[in-house]
């Protein structure tokens, strides 16, 4: 057997990574077209689609020592094929070794169109799936491999067979796990001693991992199953690596080398403001003030966010950072997602910056256009040291002369897009991101790992928790007998009803169903009112100022309350059909109660037909509700239910998304990766060092050099 390296240059003459995927052999224009399809363009996409698990041969159970609801792999060979059509179809394929028989079902007519052809008696093959019982054994949707005719050693010599992930699409090319193996063991070979190292070698070496060519031939064709793992979680690595690179450029973009504002650090009017709250700051809003201030005073612009539970008091600590702006000679702007929030801050801001001589302004959208003209002209002639607005301040025509902190509330609806627009409005401001829904530590880790981040991770004292509990439809007079009581106390109660159509319109007709039926059957007495996304924004307003002020007595609603309303008086929640909302948005719904002294309720209504199982994963949701009221482990678990994969990857977040990395699964890993690529641009920020040349080269080449972030030469 000649060497690797030599071998490769007998064979055939290796292909460019970056080439189309057809210069492949054995790939013409219908697989190219397939696998472009999939998402595989290029040769190296090619080598980075790996299996998406392994079947190992040294765990083969004979078909007579099968037991039920066990996971298990079997060798056979292919005694009968059959079709039984009828709804759904169904594709059934028995098989035998000496021990019995096996029933391979699976189910759909799309299957079964593309399974007819593909097994012939005869055929020697390794099933693997969970076995059930009925009418004998049989495995439902079993993984399968078909081993005859593979003609290379690789069966008998490997201990481990990959699995590819495939499509119809693509096993109609002969694109299954087979066909898979044929084209990329042989393009392995034609490259062996030729695929460039991507990771600096000092890398390699302090987290033991082993070469790219290494790791790309163990993820296809692994030894072992612990070979297999080692393989796949240095191209995690090196996917999270090259994720962390990009947000440590990013961050050092924004941080240096940029001239920011260094504020002063003595803020006189600072100080009389925490002196006459009528309540001490907590431990926590302390420290942050604190990592704030210390941020401001530096020359470099700050970029922090501020992470703080519903309630945990991040307006003082905003306000705080705004009047240390104002003292030394600039303006602060802070901006909120919506009008009725953008106003609600500049009701509870003007209130606690009251005689203290700061001049506030606010604008929104929806002002009178002459109304918006003079407070446009208030904030460009430098007038208006605290503007608080809507998105309206990042729109054309809005322009502060002397800009120093931006803060944005409720960042997870701002992108980084707006966020860039912002900060283009002046020279260098300050920024200070806010939210309230509490980010996971490995979003903050990769989607926000560009900024610093500061947590509120304790609520002000004497707090009292919310009762929560799951009832099922059928308690419904007795909730309703509940909110009637609470009323009768004088306090006032939400109705939330889901989004359940795909069109708003249905869904309006529900909720306006829902507050009729409320107002006409059950409290005939009372004042019921009815809020949704379809009114216009000044309507909306007018009836949360109403109820606010006590003239309802119970508010249905769209989900359009969700965030930051603030009525303490209002002490039960009741969430309609709940299994249909995300852990994230019941958490946003039930911090709309247990804001003022009483104590406060939510309900969830589960609206699956009694009939009908309840999923596992609306189980866990409500589980969880009912569990804690923290925000962070709410979020840690709706991320886990929902993955992340609506976050990375996604326009408004610009980065790179991971086709083998997973942030939960490789938590490890991820802290690991960003550690080294942090400590990268620490020591080399242009990334000029030859070490670090191999870098560079991955970031241009796949990344498009994480769009401008460093200087290429
Ligand atoms: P959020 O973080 O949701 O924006 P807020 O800033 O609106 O929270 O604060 C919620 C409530 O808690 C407000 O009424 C505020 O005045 C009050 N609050 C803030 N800080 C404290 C504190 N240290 N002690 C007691 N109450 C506080
Ligand atoms: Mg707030």
């Amino acid at each position: 057997m000649p060497h690797p390296a030599l071998r490769a240059s007998i064979t055939a003459p290796s292909v460019s990574l970056s080439a189309p995927v057809s210069a492949v052999r054995g790939i013409g224009e219908k697989r190219a077209a397939a696998l472009q399809q999939a998402g595989v363009h290029t040769v190296e996409d090619l080598l980075y689609h790996i299996p998406r698990q392994y079947l190992d041969r040294r765990q083969l159970m004979p078909i007579s020592r099968l037991v039920p609801d066990t996971t298990a792999t079997v060798l056979a060979t292919v005694r009968r094929t059959s079709v039984r059509y009828g709804k759904p179809g169904r594709f059934e394929l028995t098989v035998g070794d000496e021990t019995g028989f096996l029933r391979c079902t699976w189910f759909g007519d799309r299957w079964v169109r593309g399974l007819r052809k593909t097994f012939a008696p005869g055929d020697e093959l390794i099933v693997s799936g969970k076995v059930s019982f009925f009418n004998g054994k049989q495995i439902i949707s079993p993984e399968y491999d078909i081993l005859t005719g593979d003609g290379d050693d690789l069966l008998h010599t490997g201990r481990v067979i990959p699995v590819y992930p495939s499509s119809a699409d693509l096993r109609e090319v002969g694109l299954d796990s087979r066909g898979f193996r044929r084209v990329i063991k042989p393009l392995l070979d034609s490259l062996a001693g030729t695929i460039p190292e991507t990771l600096p070698e000092a890398i390699l070496a302090a987290c033991r991992l082993p070469s790219l060519e290494e790791a790309l031939s163990h993820a296809h064709f692994p030894e072992t199953p612990e070979e297999a793992e080692r393989a796949r979680a240095r191209l995690a690595f090196d996917e999270l690596f090259y994720l962390e690179m990009i947000l440590a450029l990013r961050k050092q973009a924004v941080t240096t080398g940029q001239q920011g504002i260094a504020f002063q650090s003595k803020s006189p009017l600072a100080r009389q403001l925490v002196d006459r709250l009528p309540f001490d700051l907590t431990p926590a809003q302390k420290r942050v003030i604190r990592e704030i201030h210390a941020d401001m005073c530096r020359p470099q612009p700050m970029n922090r966010l501020l992470q703080g539970d519903v309630g945990s008091g991040k307006t003082v600590v905003a306000v705080l950072a705004m009047l240390l702006a104002v003292e030394s000679g600039y303006q602060a702007a802070l901006m909120a997602p919506t009008e009725i929030l953008a106003e609600q801050h500049s009701f509870v801001i003007r209130d606690l910056l009251d005689g203290l001589g700061v001049t506030v302004t606010f604008l929104v959208g929806g002002l009178p256009a002459k109304e918006r003209a003079t407070r446009r002209d208030e904030v460009a002639t430098g007038a208006a040291q605290v503007v608080i607005g809507t998105h309206a301040l990042i729109q054309e025509g809005v322009t502060f002369p002397k800009l120093g902190l931006v803060i944005i509330d409720e960042q997870h609806r701002f992108g980084v897009v707006q966020r860039a627009a912002l900060r283009a409005k002046g020279g260098m401001p300050d920024v200070l991101v806010m939210t309230a829904t509490p980010i996971p530590r490995t979003l903050a880790l990769t989607v926000y790992g560009d900024l610093d981040v500061s947590v509120l991770d304790a609520l002000p004292p004497g707090r009292k928790p919310i009762t929560t509990r799951w009832v099922s439809d059928a308690t419904r007079t007795e909730v309703y007998g509940f909110v009637r009581s609470q009323v009768e106390h004088g306090r006032q109660a939400y109705v939330v009803c889901p989004l359940v159509e795909e069109s708003e319109k249905v869904d309006l007709k529900a909720a306006i169903a829902m507050a009729d039926h409320l107002q006409q059957e059950v409290f005939p007495d009372r004042r019921v009112a009815l809020l949704h996304g379809r009114m216009k924004a000044e309507e909306k307003d007018a009836i949360m100022h109403r109820f606010k002020a006590g003239a309802f007595d119970i508010l249905v609603s769209t989900t359009v309350i969700e965030v930051g309303i603030d009525v303490p008086n209002a002490t039960v929640m009741v969430i309609e059909q709940a299994e249909r909302f995300g852990l994230a948005q019941l958490h946003q719904l039930r911090g709309r109660v247990g804001r003022g002294e009483h104590q406060s309720f939510c309900i969830l209504i589960n609206g699956v037909d009694p009939g009908q199982p309840i999923p596992d994963d609306t189980l866990r949701r409500l589980e969880v509700m009912a569990e804690t009221q923290d925000g962070f482990r709410i979020a840690d678990e709706d991320l886990k239910l929902r993955g992340p994969g609506e976050f990375l990857g996604t326009r408004q977040h610009g980065l790179p998304g991971l086709r083998i990395a997973d942030i939960i699964r490789d938590h490890a890993l991820l802290l690991t990766a960003r550690r080294e690529a942090f400590a990268v641009v620490e020591r080399d920020g242009q990334l000029a060092r030859p070490e670090h040349r191999a870098v560079r080269e991955v970031l241009k080449r796949r990344y498009m050099d994480g769009v401008g972030l460093i200087e290429v030469g």
